[in-house]
């Protein structure tokens, strides 16, 4: 279960598991969004109206830096947003409201296991990224246009 690996995680790079922390861990295991600090920060505020910015960032730079949680870049955002689900999968990202999106399917796995086998590396991750224009935003632009013709 990711929670309870990011949960080791923190444990074995010796920080203190703190409610802020294990909060932190619960988001990032349940948020299909892969949320930026800042989302996270926001989510939990509620909750934790006292936890700093600085905590979220240290904590998901421990667990980056444990391999943990994977940093996906930004999303035309100027963001870094994270990631905890470590199976191989493909991202979508949309250049104009910023959302990432997961994308599966089997030849994902398959690619990933011909790199491993021909090039002998133990994969720990990967960082797929397509950028586009979801079909939310696409929809929007063709209503915008036809509305001015
Ligand atoms: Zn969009
Ligand atoms: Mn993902």
């Amino acid at each position: 279960m990711i929670y309870q690996r990011l949960v080791s995680g923190l444990r074995d790079s010796g920080l203190r598991l703190t409610p802020q922390r294990l909060a932190i861990c619960r988001v990032l295991s349940e948020s299909k969004d892969h949320p930026t600090a800042m989302m996270v920060y926001h989510s939990l505020l509620p909750e934790f109206p006292t936890m700093s910015l600085a905590t979220v960032y240290k904590t998901l730079n421990v667990l980056r830096e444990q391999g943990l949680v994977l940093a996906l870049g930004a999303a035309g955002d100027g963001m870094e947003h994270y990631d905890a689900d470590l199976d191989p999968h493909v991202h979508l990202v949309c250049v104009k409201c910023h959302r990432v999106v997961d994308f599966m399917g089997e030849d994902i796995y398959t690619i990933q296991q011909k790199v491993a086998s021909s090039s002998g590396y133990q994969i720990q991750g990967a960082r797929i990224v397509y950028y586009g224009v979801c079909p939310d935003c696409a929809q929007a632009a063709d209503t915008a246009r036809e509305r001015v013709s």
